[in-house]
């Protein structure tokens, strides 16, 4: 694929959430054929939390097609089972095993993004749940080199941590080592959480730029959401079909202070509905507007 530049002279990076039933390579070349050039996937079963054993041909040959095609960093997502800070100490064990063994895999393909949902801490309080997260990343991320963690931004339901930009600010400010953490803002949530980036796009990322750093953002899960905002409901919606609207989606996927990171689809799509979406954000990119 041709490399994909925005007006401003910055790479563009979109794509989806895949599947990895059939391997690495046949992600890539999953995208290749949807048009994108960027893309997530589980790295064990999202909800059991089963990992199968990688096998590095076939990693490498991924790598390789990454490299020839001008592919964007690839966002790998955690498990939803991984909770770091849960208040039962074997699920907070287990937390840290599988992140642990994630961030091992990922070795195999270095110079890649892995995305968590910090927690949520069932009940110990966010202070509490906040030393806990910081403390596993503390001990975890010595164990690997080559991966930039980040922490997803959530709506803050339940006793979910994330949901306000200062309680991923404190868990940053906790974890030494800090060159290779960042963050990934999933615009479904932040919405749901109660930062209107449909009404006040600039005010939501002056926002985060005073309170974590815009410098830290490195990944957005690009999604509409089905319910208004402040809601902390987590719905994710089609492009335009949700209660975020199409315009604001436009003004958030031009917007400079976005502009280079991978855009990572998690609609709720079939495969022609991704190509879609993607043709679309590729188009306003591509042509500024
Ligand atoms: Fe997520
Ligand atoms: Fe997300
Ligand atoms: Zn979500």
């Amino acid at each position: 694929m041709r490399q994909l530049l925005l007006k401003g002279r910055k790479m563009i990076y979109i794509g989806c959430h895949l599947s990895v039933a059939d391997g690495y390579e046949a992600m890539g070349r999953t995208m290749r054929r949807f048009g994108g050039n960027t893309f997530a996937w589980f790295t064990r079963n999202p909800r059991g939390g089963k990992s199968k054993p990688l096998d590095p041909a076939d990693a490498e040959a991924l790598g390789l097609l990454l490299r020839e095609e001008g592919f964007g960093p690839l966002v790998a997502h955690a498990s939803y089972t991984m909770n770091l800070c849960s208040a039962k100490e074997t699920t907070r064990q287990n937390g840290f095993d599988m992140l642990l063994k994630d961030l091992q895999k990922m070795e195999a393909l270095p110079g890649n993004l892995y995305n968590f949902h910090p927690g949520a801490h069932t009940g110990q309080g966010t202070e509490a749940g906040i030393a806990q997260i910081a403390d596993a990343l503390n001990r975890a991320l010595p164990e690997s080199s080559g991966t930039t963690v980040l922490l997803e931004t959530m709506t803050g339901k339940g006793t979910e941590i994330g949901g306000r930009f200062e309680e991923l600010r404190e868990i940053i400010d906790r974890v030494s080592c800090k060159d290779r953490l960042g963050v990934c803002l999933d615009t479904c949530h932040v919405w749901d959480a109660g930062y209107d980036i449909a009404g006040d796009l600039d005010g939501v990322l002056r926002e985060f730029d005073s309170v974590i750093g815009l410098k830290r953002l490195r990944a957005v899960h690009f999604n509409d959401s089905k319910n208004a905002c402040g809601a902390r409901k987590d719905r994710h919606e089609k492009l335009g079909q949700g209660q975020i609207g199409m315009d604001a989606m436009k003004r958030i996927a031009l917007h400079p202070a976005l502009a280079g990171l991978p855009f990572i689809l998690e609609t709720p799509n079939d495969e022609e509905g991704y190509i879609r979406e993607i043709r679309t954000v590729r188009g306003w990119m591509e042509s500024g507007e």
